[in-house]
């Protein structure tokens, strides 16, 4: 299915993962808005790539841990594109350190970002999705570390099991309104994210990967383009994208 005359937000479509997700939807035909952080220019060479290959798009700064830029945000790709079909919460980060040494900070930034800005986005796309009546899809990026837990992560793996439960229960909320509300759990994935891992770290994760290897940003994009285009009979679930990391 193509999904041409769609709008899809992409958070965090500035680099890594979401990157991957922006570039994917827009070969799709959708019409992207590519929300960042800081990193201006990243999301602009996104814009960039996108418009290269014909496709339309748009760049929106804004924190998704605050309630109000992320209402602001939906409001700009409305009135840039008239509508909005497809969110994808991909923005995230993580402060890992165990729980005897974590800062509280380390413990808010993470959650206020991976979980509550989840809850910020959703919130604001709730009411377009209703108006419009042509249902819509969701698809929020957890982790395989919020369904195994992980050393170290207690934050992350904490606001990561959280998004999963938002979505299996916004999932519920969601379905006699014809929205669909899914998941996407990736393990290791080479990005940002995971280049300043220590190598030893890496090392002993590898052999525990069935496919003895990292995945790739565009191999989780490939799940999400089948939820955002497809999956017609498919809510509340939690789509595995981890090369075995997790079995
Ligand atoms: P990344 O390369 O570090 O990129 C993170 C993205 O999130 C950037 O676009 C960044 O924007 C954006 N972001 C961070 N804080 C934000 C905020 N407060 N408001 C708006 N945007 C914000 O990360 P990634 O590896 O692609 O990860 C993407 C998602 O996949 C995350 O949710 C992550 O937890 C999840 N994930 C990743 C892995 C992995 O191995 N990489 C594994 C499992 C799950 P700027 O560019 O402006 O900073």
């Amino acid at each position: 299915m193509s999904l041409q005359g769609k709008v899809a937000l992409v958070t965090g479509g500035s680099r890594g993962i979401g990157r991957a997700i922006v570039l994917a939807l827009a070969r799709a035909g959708a019409a992207v808005a590519i929300n960042y952080h800081r990193q201006e220019g990243a999301a602009a060479e996104v814009l960039q790539e996108v418009e290269s290959r014909g496709g339309r798009g748009l760049l929106c700064q804004a924190d998704v841990t605050l309630p109000e830029a992320c209402e602001k945000m939906i409001g700009a790709v409305l009135a840039n594109f008239g509508r909005i079909d497809i969110l994808i919460n991909n923005a995230g980060i993580r402060r890992d350190n165990l729980l005897a040494l974590l800062k509280i900070e380390d413990w808010e930034t993470v959650v206020d970002t991976n979980l509550k800005g989840v809850f910020n986005c959703c919130k604001a796309v709730l009411r377009p999705f209703l108006k419009q009546k042509s249902g819509g899809r969701i698809i929020n990026i957890s982790s395989v570390a919020g369904i195994t837990g992980n050393s170290g992560q207690t934050n992350y793996a904490a606001a990561k099991a959280g998004v999963i439960a938002f979505t299996k229960s916004l999932a519920k909320e969601m379905g006699k309104r014809g929205i669909t509300v899914n998941a996407v759990a990736p393990g290791m994935i080479e990005t940002d994210m995971t280049t300043d891992l220590p190598p030893k770290l890496k090392e002993t994760v590898l052999p525990q990967i069935a496919l003895q290897r990292f995945g790739k940003p565009e191999e989780v994009a490939e799940a999400v383009l089948f939820l955002a285009r497809g999956a017609h009979y498919i809510t509340g679930a939690v789509i595995v994208v981890d090369g075995g990391l997790s079995l």
